[in-house]
């Protein structure tokens, strides 16, 4: 039987059970309420556990990160935040000094790129960018007040592949923090905190969730004082996620590695097929032989190529809609990592705040079709692209 009510107002507790439920629970409370002062006190000192305010920490938040920490080795819980973006911003914003200068990788997601390229110098941080793939192009872009990397494993959308060796080297050796986004390749290909990146950072609305119904991301660090510094951020700045997101995503987990293992699969047989089409110019995939960066990627990754496809089509604007079109119902959507194949348009959409220079700077041309392999089957998929292509 249920407790009765005093008043309407006063919320339920679920009825007892001997048995519990089979699915992790879901907490959307904003607040969470201690016995008296002295509890509280307790529990802000870390002498008690318990939760406080949801910006502050959340149950299914924690249970997120536990799971996010566990896939990608790291030693110290790590922070979810409300979007990738946010945890690119909780860690710049937890790790800099004013005067501090980040350089980051001139292959960058579009949004990475204006924050390293407009807002953080508009707050006083100093940026510059250089090539991931060649260690000396970043030894050579460093200053005395390099404070942090920030590199892509492998990069969006044109799949080229750091030197991450070469860069944690060279980054412990002059004692800046290397801040690795690991959204492209997944703990599934490499762990960065074990090849020395000092922060590991995720969209975990991508592929880790999986189902393009949360937007999230995940920020975790080797050192506990910089974990910590990452999270004050967080919170401080209003970056932390909802709980729904949160049990969402920790669902989508349970299916991440079947995902990634079936869609890395088809992206290797779709990018052979693409590359033999007339309509194709060029195909980017780091586990074919022709990528500028197989060689690394076949050391860097262990084998793991990766479940994104990039083409470049023989042709402009005009034949990227007319194959976009033609592609339909494989939705045209700027996002990656969903159980459906997506295809995006960088141009149009994650790097279109560039300038046409940068962007054919990185290869993105108006030709450039970004594919986020997903988990159909692909006896279906590859001849239905390869049909939109005229072939
Ligand atoms: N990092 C990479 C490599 C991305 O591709 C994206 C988004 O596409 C982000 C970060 C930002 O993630 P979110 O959209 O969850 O803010």
């Amino acid at each position: 039987m249920t407790e009765q009510p005093e008043s309407i107002v006063r919320r339920s507790r679920p009825p007892g059970s001997t048995s519990r439920p089979v699915t992790s629970a879901l907490y959307p409370t904003v607040v969470f309420a201690s016995a008296d002062p002295d509890e509280l006190d307790a529990q802000y000192e870390g002498r008690l556990a318990g939760f406080t305010y949801a910006r502050e920490g959340h149950p299914n938040a924690v249970a997120l990160a536990s799971t996010l920490g566990w896939l990608e080795g790291a030693e110290h819980p790590g922070v979810v935040t409300g979007s990738g973006m946010a945890a690119v911003a909780a860690t710049l914003l937890g790790l800099l000094e004013a005067g501090d200068h980040v350089l980051g990788a001139d292959q960058l997601y579009g949004r990475s790129h204006r924050m390293l390229t407009d807002d953080l110098p508009r707050l006083g941080f100093q940026t510059s960018l250089a090539d991931p793939t060649d260690v000396g192009s970043i030894e050579a872009a460093l200053r005395p007040n390099t404070r942090a990397l920030l590199v892509e494993t492998v990069s969006n959308p044109t799949l080229r592949v750091a030197d991450l060796d070469g860069i944690a080297d060279l980054a412990t050796d002059r004692a800046i923090l290397l801040v690795v986004d690991n959204t492209f390749t997944t703990p599934r290909a490499i762990r960065p905190l074990e090849h020395g990146a000092d922060v590991v950072i995720h969209s975990v609305t991508k592929i880790l969730a999986g189902h393009s119904d949360a937007t999230l991301g995940f920020a975790a660090a080797r050192d506990a004082d910089v974990q910590e510094r990452l999270r004050e951020a967080a919170v401080t700045w209003g970056l932390t996620p909802s709980p729904f997101d949160c049990w969402l995503a920790e669902r989508g987990l349970h299916t991440f590695e079947l995902r990634y293992d079936r869609a890395e699969s088809t992206a290797a047989a779709l990018a052979d097929a693409l590359a033999a089409s007339d309509a194709v110019e060029a195909v980017f995939y780091p586990g074919r032989a022709d990528h500028p960066d197989h060689d690394r990627a076949r050391n860097l990754l262990g084998g793991r190529h990766g479940t994104m496809v990039g083409m470049r089509l023989k042709g402009g604007r005009e034949i990227a809609n007319k194959f976009i079109r033609a592609a339909a119902p494989i939705p045209f959507a700027p996002t990656l990592g969903d159980v459906s194949t997506l295809l995006s348009h960088p141009a149009s959409s994650s790097h279109r705040r560039l300038s046409a220079d940068d962007r054919r700077a990185m290869g993105i041309t108006e030709g450039f079709i970004r594919i986020s392999v997903g988990i159909e089957d692909p006896e279906i998929l590859i001849p239905s692209l390869l049909g939109a292509l005229g072939n």
